[in-house]
Formats: C-alpha cells, sequence, structure tokens
C-alpha cells in the first residue's frame, strides 16, 4: 500500500508536506486491558485503536480480536481504511482496533467482559461523530452489540450510530450481509461492460466461500455468469460446465466445507486459481497472487473481493499482460458503504427498505467505478493507481480547503 501511495502522490503532484501529513496516523492508542478470567485470575490484554485521518468525518473501521495483531498492522488498516471511504465518497475517515487474544481459548463471558473492558479503555476517542467501529477478523454482530450498549451505558442514552455490523434489532442495516458481495458483483458487471463481455459467457472462479466469496458466487450466478470454480480453505471444487451455486452453498452449509459436493471435481485452492476462466475473484485471504502464479493466471479480468489479495510484483506481470484489476479498495467496499447507510439510519432513527439500501449502493458502486475509470485514462495508469488517485486527491483538497490548524 506504500508503495501505491507513493505512485500516486506522485501522479497527482502531491506536496512532500501534505504526504507526510497523510502518511502518518492522526492518532494512536493503546490500552491495557485487565480481564477476570473464568479461572478466577486476571489477565492483562493489550488493545489498539488507531485513527488514520479524521479529515473527512468519523473514523471507520472494524475491530479484530488475534493473537498476532499488531500496532504495525492495525496501523496499515487504518490507512486502507482512509483510502477505501474516499473512493467510494462516504464521510468518514480511516480506523481499525484490534486486541492481542486467542477468542478460540475464550468463554462467551470472557470475550465479553473483554469487548466491554476495550471498549470503556478507548470511551474518550470513539463516538458517532468520533470513531464508528465495526466488525473484522473474529469479531462479529454479537461484539459490536456489546460494544453499543458499554458506550452507551457511559453516554448515558441508547447510541446505536457508536458501531455498525450491529443485530437488525439493534439498529443494523437491512443489506449489511450481502454488501460486500454485492459491491463484487456491481464492479465486475461494470468492468466487463468496459471489456464489452457479457456474464453469460463469462467463466468466473471465486476463491473463498465466506461473506465475500460465497455470497458473491451467489449474486453473480444469479446474474447468469458460469462460476466455474470455488475455494475454501480446505480446498477447491470445479466444474467447467458451471456450479449451481445455491446447491454448492446449502451442501457447505450442511457440511461446513465445500469438498464432498455431488457433480463437481476437487483441486487445490491453488490450482484453482490458474483454472481458464475470464474473471477471478480472489475473496479471501491477502497474498495469493504473487510473482509464484500471476504469470499462469488466465483471468483478463480479476475483482480483488479480499483485501490485498495481490502483492506489488504479481501486479507489475498482469499489468504488463493487460489483466484488469479492479482493486480492493472499490471492489470490496461495498460493506463500508451500507455500514454507512446504517450510521445514517441510526442518526435518523429511520429505518430503510432492503430495496432502498441495495438501489443506494448500486448507485455509489457504479459511480465509484466511473469515477475511477475516468482516473484511469486521465492518468494512463493501472485502476488500483487511479483508486489511489482518487482517494488521496479527495483527502487532500479537504486539507487544503480546511487549512492546517495551528
Ligand atoms: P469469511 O471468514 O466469511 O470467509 C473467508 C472464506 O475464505 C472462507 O470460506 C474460508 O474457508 C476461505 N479461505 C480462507 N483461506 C483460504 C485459502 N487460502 N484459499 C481459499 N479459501 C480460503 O471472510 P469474509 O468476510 O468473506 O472476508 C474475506 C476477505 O474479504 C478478507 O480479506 C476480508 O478482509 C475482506 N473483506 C471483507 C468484507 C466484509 O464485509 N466481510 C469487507 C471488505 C473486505
Amino acid at each position: 500500500m506504500a508503495r501505491n501511495f507513493n505512485v500516486a502522490a506522485e501522479k497527482l503532484g502531491l506536496d512532500e508536506g501534505l504526504r507526510e501529513v497523510l502518511r502518518r496516523p492522526d492518532r494512536e492508542l493503546t490500552v491495557a486491558l485487565p480481564v477476570l478470567m473464568d479461572d478466577g485470575k486476571l489477565k492483562v490484554f493489550t488493545g489498539y485503536r488507531v485513527q488514520h485521518n479524521f479529515s473527512r468525518g468519523p473514523c471507520k473501521g472494524g475491530i479484530r480480536y488475534a493473537p498476532d495483531v499488531n500496532l504495525d498492522e492495525v496501523r496499515a488498516l487504518s490507512a486502507w481504511m482512509t483510502w477505501k471511504c474516499a473512493v467510494v465518497d462516504v464521510p468518514f475517515g480511516g480506523g481499525k482496533g484490534g486486541i492481542i487474544c486467542d477468542p478460540r481459548t475464550m468463554s462467551l463471558g470472557e470475550l465479553e467482559r473483554l469487548t466491554r473492558r476495550y471498549t470503556a479503555a478507548i470511551m474518550d476517542i470513539l463516538g458517532p461523530d468520533r470513531d464508528v467501529p465495526a466488525p473484522d477478523v473474529n469479531t462479529n454482530e454479537q461484539t459490536m452489540a456489546w460494544v453499543m450498549d458499554t458506550y452507551s451505558m457511559h453516554v448515558r442514552r441508547t447510541t446505536t450510530a457508536v458501531v455498525t455490523g450491529k443485530p437488525l434489532v439493534l439498529g443494523g442495516s437491512r443489506g449489511r450481509r450481502e454488501a460486500t458481495g454485492r459491491g463484487v458483483m456491481l464492479t465486475c458487471r461494470e468492468a466487463l461492460k468496459k471489456l464489452g463481455m457479457r456474464p453469460e459467457n463469462t467463466r468466473v472462479v471465486v476463491q473463498g466461500a465466506g461473506n465475500v466469496g460465497g455470497i458473491g458466487a451467489e449474486l453473480m450466478h444469479r446474474e447468469g455468469y458460469k462460476i466455474v470454480s470455488i475455494s475454501d480453505m480446505y480446498g477447491a471444487i470445479a466444474n467447467e460446465k458451471g456450479l449451481d451455486i445455491p446447491a454448492v452453498m446449502a451442501h457447505q452449509k450442511k457440511t461446513g466445507r465445500l469438498a464432498g459436493f455431488p457433480g463437481a471435481r476437487e483441486l487445490t485452492g491453488e490450482a484453482a486459481l490458474e483454472l481458464p476462466c475470464e474473471v477471478l475473484v480472489p475473496a479471501a485471504t491477502e497474498n495469493q497472487i504473487t510473482s509464484k502464479n500471476a504469470d499462469r493466471i488466465h483471468a483478463r479480468l480479476i475483482i480483488e473481493g479480499a483485501n490485498g489479495p495481490t502483492t506489488d510484483s504479481a501486479d507489475a506481470i498482469l499489468e504488463k499482460k493487460g489483466v484488469m484489476i479492479v482493486p480492493d479498495i472499490l471492489a470490496n467496499a461495498g460493506g463500508v458503504t451500507v455500514s454507512y447507510f446504517e450510521w445514517v439510519q441510526d442518526r435518523m432513527g429511520y429505518f430503510w427498505t432492503e430495496q432502498r439500501v441495495n438501489t443506494s449502493l448500486e448507485q455509489i458502486m457504479v459511480k465509484s467505478f466511473d469515477d475511477v475509470y475516468a482516473m484511469m485514462q486521465k492518468y494512463k495508469c493501472s485502476m488500483r493507481i487511479a483508486a489511489y488517485i482518487l482517494s488521496i486527491d479527495r483527502v487532500a483538497s479537504v486539507y487544503r480547503l480546511r487549512g492546517v490548524f495551528a
């Protein structure tokens, strides 16, 4: 990401002072979190919240629970959120949080106490107008409900807009669960139009069968694409004639994995990336397309459902091959866009129909795609660099207009 930032800043001719402002997080908080464990002993956890940039509005970004989470990672992810929010032009800056812990070894009670203590510890920088967290790795709707309740208890009123990704009954938004997959489907549709291709003649390989990959595949299947392969962490299934994705998802729900789906052959996840197809949707995890396999990728179009699935060196190889890549900060921004809708609905106290959410999401995704595409043509660069140019320019212009407070 640092490389993309530098290339884009250079193309924009951004002055060095502003570059330094945009590279540095606005605020970082590290907190010690004493928690009473079920065995009666006290354990002290470490938590982080980084607010990369709040010039365009409250910070937005998930909270992850993982044994190896660290300040550098949270810092990088918070900057990523700044650029993602700016690409889709939602009035948020970037933030990210994390707690070093292993949720698999913790009881629900321990997780609740940890979440509440973390929320209390970062209270001073939290709030609907300051910083609005969301779920991330190993956190979910329940975690957000605890954050919302703890914050509300402190401020003495129910404040649903302090987090997004909440359960529907606590002010969550309709359409949020499908939002990222829907954004993937919509950006793929827009990219195909530019390439003069049609869904029904398009073979798609999807990596990942979770919230982004699984739902993305279902929506694309509904639009008429031929999904020839989908994978999970255990391996991939493929059928050159196209998979019946609703049946695949039902099988996954029943058995917990894709393997064993009748009417499909099985292969490794790595091999699936190299299958003949027109579109590849990496929607699992980072660093999946590397200098080792980039040369063997057949797809003409890559839609980055996951964050950071393509390494810098693979990017260069694919660009040379003429592969179009719709970058993560655009392709998977459907999630943060509907999070923005959730925040808006909470603040209005008026909740939208699913149709309104989906229509508004479509408008934003199509406009953002067009904005990035126009930047790509103007600066004669990749879509990734174009997305960074667009977002950096949006944030920089806010600084120019607001001036620097002294
Ligand atoms: P998830 O946990 O719901 O699903 C992940 C899926 O990937 C699972 O099916 C898992 O089995 C599979 N997987 C893991 N490692 C794999 C591998 N090596 N090969 C193939 N499959 C593998 O997660 P998700 O919410 O779908 O997130 C996926 C990616 O999208 C992550 O990079 C995440 O940061 C990013 N993302 C998610 C959202 C969102 O709204 N959920 C928004 C933006 C970005």
